[in-house]
C-alpha cells in the first residue's frame, strides 16, 4: 500500500494533470511489483458482439450462471447486477438477465485494464460510448459530476443504462470542485455525499470509487472516502492529455507520448466523456485492447482482482493483479 500511496503523492508533487478542462501533466509512472504470476496478453479474437436485435422467439432456458471468480464480491456483483438490469428494463425475462450477467464473466487469470471516463454523463457522448461498450461486451467506469443529474431525465437514463451494462458509476464531486480549495471538511463531505445521492437516486447504484478532480488529494479525502465506503481512484495511463485526435488518444493509451510508458496489465486508464471525438477514440481503443487479450472491467472489479483488494479510503493508481 505504501507503494500506491507513494505514487499518489508523487502525483500531488507533480504539476497539474489533465482532468476535465484543466491542463495537467502526465501521470507519474507508478512503481509496480513484478507480475510473475501473470501471463502476457494473448492475441485473441474480438469477442462476439452482443448488440444483436431482440430475438423473435423466446430464449431457451438459461443455465444458472457459473461465477468465473469464486469470491463473495463476485456473487455480490451479480446479485446487484440483476436488480440494476431489472430496473433498467432492458431485458425481457429473468433468463435474459441471467444470460446478460453470464456474459460479464471475469477470468482472474487473464490480463485486465479499467477504462475510466471523467466529467460526464453527457448526452450524445456518454450514450454513444455505451453503444461501443455494449457492442463489444466491455465495461468501463464513469466518474460523474452530481450536478449533471439535477432535473435531467436523459442523463439519469444514460446512467441507468450504464449500470445495467455492468459499468460502474464513480463520484467526481458535485460541481468538479478542487477539494484542496474547499474551505473545510463539511464542504468536502457535502459534495461527495450529494453526488452519491444523485447517483443512487437515478440508478440504484452505490458508488464505491471516488476520483478527485485534477487528482488532487489530501488526508481529508481519504478519510471522507472511507466514511462513504469509497476508494480514491487515480490513474496510471492517460489517453487524452491535450489531445483531440482519436488516433492519437488511442496511441496514448498504448504508449504515453509524454514519457513512453506502455500499457500494462492492471492499468487504470484516464479518459473523458465530454467531447464527441472521444466516441471515435473509444471505437479504436476497445477492439484494440480486446484483440491484445485484455479484459475491460470496472475499477471496482479490477481492485477486487488485485493483490491488495478493494479497501475503502485507500488510494489507487493501478494494480498488481493476481
Ligand atoms: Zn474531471
Amino acid at each position: 500500500m505504501r507503494r500506491v500511496l507513494t505514487a499518489a503523492f508523487m502525483i500531488l508533487l507533480t504539476a497539474a494533470f489533465f482532468c476535465g478542462c484543466t491542463v495537467l501533466p502526465p501521470p507519474p509512472e507508478p512503481s509496480r511489483a513484478p507480475q510473475a504470476a501473470r501471463m502476457p496478453p494473448e492475441r485473441t479474437a474480438v469477442p462476439a458482439r452482443r448488440s444483436t436485435p431482440r430475438l423473435e422467439t423466446p430464449l431457451p432456458p438459461s443455465p444458472t450462471p457459473v461465477p468465473r471468480v469464486n469470491a463473495p464480491w463476485y456473487r455480490e456483483r451479480n446479485t446487484a447486477l440483476f436488480s440494476l438490469i431489472q430496473r433498467d428494463g432492458c431485458c425481457a425475462s429473468d433468463a435474459e438477465i441471467d444470460a446478460a450477467i453470464e456474459r460479464m464473466y471475469i477470468d482472474p487469470d487473464k490480463p485486465m485494464v479499467a477504462l475510466t471516463f471523467d466529467d460526464g454523463p453527457i448526452p450524445g457522448v456518454t450514450d454513444r460510448i455505451l453503444d461501443v461498450l455494449e457492442q463489444y461486451n466491455a465495461r468501463a467506469t464513469f466518474f460523474v459530476c452530481g450536478w449533471r443529474f439535477r432535473d435531467n431525465d436523459h442523463v439519469k437514463s444514460i446512467a441507468r443504462r450504464a449500470v445495467a451494462l455492468g459499468c460502474e458509476i464513480g463520484n467526481h464531486t458535485w460541481g468538479h470542485e478542487d477539494l484542496q480549495k474547499l474551505h473545510n471538511i463539511v464542504e468536502k463531505r457535502r459534495t461527495l455525499k450529494d453526488t452519491n445521492k444523485a447517483i443512487f437516486d437515478a440508478t440504484g447504484f452505490v458508488a464505491r470509487s471516488f476520483r478527485p478532480p485534477g487528482g488532487h488529494i489530501d488526508w481529508d479525502i481519504n478519510h471522507l472516502a472511507r466514511e462513504s465506503g469509497m476508494a480514491v481512484v487515480l490513474w496510471s495511463q492517460s489517453g487524452n492529455v491535450n489531445e483531440t485526435d482519436p488516433e492519437k488518444i488511442a496511441q496514448n493509451v498504448q504508449k504515453q507520448a509524454v514519457n513512453g510508458r506502455e500499457l500494462q496489465d492492471g492499468d487504470i486508464i484516464l479518459l473523458h466523456d465530454t467531447k464527441p471525438y472521444m466516441v471515435n477514440a473509444v471505437e479504436i481503443i476497445v477492439p484494440q485492447l480486446l484483440e491484445e487479450g485484455y479484459q475491460l472491467v470496472t475499477v471496482w472489479e479490477l481492485l477486487n482482482c488485485s493483490e491488495e483488494g478493494f479497501v475503502p479510503g485507500e488510494t489507487y493508481c493501478c494494480q498488481t493483479l493476481h
